[in-house]
């Protein structure tokens, strides 16, 4: 069973499963990322933040698959959300990855408080999606309130919000308000880097459908219509995370996975966030 794509706001094709190499050492991510692009990956994300571009970049060239097979995702890090900054830092992830292009670009963190304002942020990134050197820019970890400025503010509405979500953070209003406004989710630490595995709920939709708790976790995702990109670096778990598309829950176990939902964060809180490397 193939990977679907999701269909942005500007026309680009996501594939709506990716591998994400957030934590994979910079010397273990070409062979990781080699290693998921032959299990049949093709979209990857990664960030300046993450030390590892390099490393995504080669695997990428090695693996002999057309550029344009491939979904590529950086983000621009905490100490360059001024305008200049931003672009360079582009372009410095560009070359990093050895690449002509970005699949998408993302805004990481708003970061409240310091003293650039996002909205210029955003203008800069309007600047580098006008160059063409970007098929789509969006935000992560934005709140609405964030959502609304640069709504009010700027040109070009963000393609994706990628925020933290998994059953014990499910995000129902933050997800709709993106859903309102033609923006894709893509959910961050989809199985709470593993601290949702062990919960009784989550095994016993698993056992029921056959399945390990990570792949109904994950095809929870998939049904809700976000986009998703487990990390691992093992193949099992690369190749059992890939594996979601030949089953589905039902609206049970759908329901049960839901109401696991008790607002808590394994990551930092946007609105208090402002950490600058
Ligand atoms: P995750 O929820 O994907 O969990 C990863 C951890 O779970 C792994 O380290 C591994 O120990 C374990 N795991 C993976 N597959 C498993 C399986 N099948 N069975 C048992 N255990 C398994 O957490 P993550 O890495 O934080 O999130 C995924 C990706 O999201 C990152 O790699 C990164 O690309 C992105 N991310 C973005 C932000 C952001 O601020 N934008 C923050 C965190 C992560």
């Amino acid at each position: 069973a193939t990977v679907p794509t999701i269909r942005l706001n500007n026309g680009v094709e996501i594939p709506q499963l990716g591998f994400g190499v957030y934590q994979v050492p910079p010397e273990d991510t070409a062979d990781a990322v080699s290693t998921a692009l032959e299990i049949g990956y093709r979209h990857i994300d990664t960030a300046e933040m993450y030390g590892n571009e390099k490393g995504v970049g080669e695997a990428v060239a090695s693996s002999g698959i057309d550029r344009g097979e491939v979904f590529v995702t950086s983000k621009l890090n905490n100490g360059f959300h001024r305008r200049d900054d931003a672009l360079r830092a582009f372009d410095q992830s560009l070359g990093d990855l050895g690449l002509e292009y970005l699949d998408l670009f993302l805004v990481h963190w708003p970061l409240p408080g310091i003293d650039v304002d996002y909205v210029e942020t955003w203008k800069a990134m309007e600047e580098i999606y006008a160059s063409g050197r970007c098929r789509a820019i969006g935000v992560s970890n934005f709140q609405a309130h964030h959502l609304r400025r640069l709504f009010a503010e700027t040109e070009v509405r963000p393609a994706v919000n990628q925020i933290e979500v998994h059953p014990y953070l499910a995000q129902e209003e933050l997800r709709a308000f993106d859903a309102d406004h033609e923006i894709v989710t893509e959910a961050w630490s989809p199985i709470a880097q593993g601290k949702v595995l062990g919960d009784p709920v989550v095994q016993r939709v698993a056992e029921r459908h056959g399945r390990t708790p990570a792949q109904v976790v994950l095809r929870w995702h998939v049904q809700r219509g976000d986009v998703v990109f487990p990390k691992s670096v093992s193949r099992e778990r690369m190749q059992e995370n890939f594996a979601l598309f030949d089953f589905a829950l039902d609206g049970d176990a759908m329901g049960d996975l839901s109401a696991l939902d008790r607002g808590e964060r394994t990551g930092p809180d946007p609105d208090t966030f402002n950490y600058i490397p």
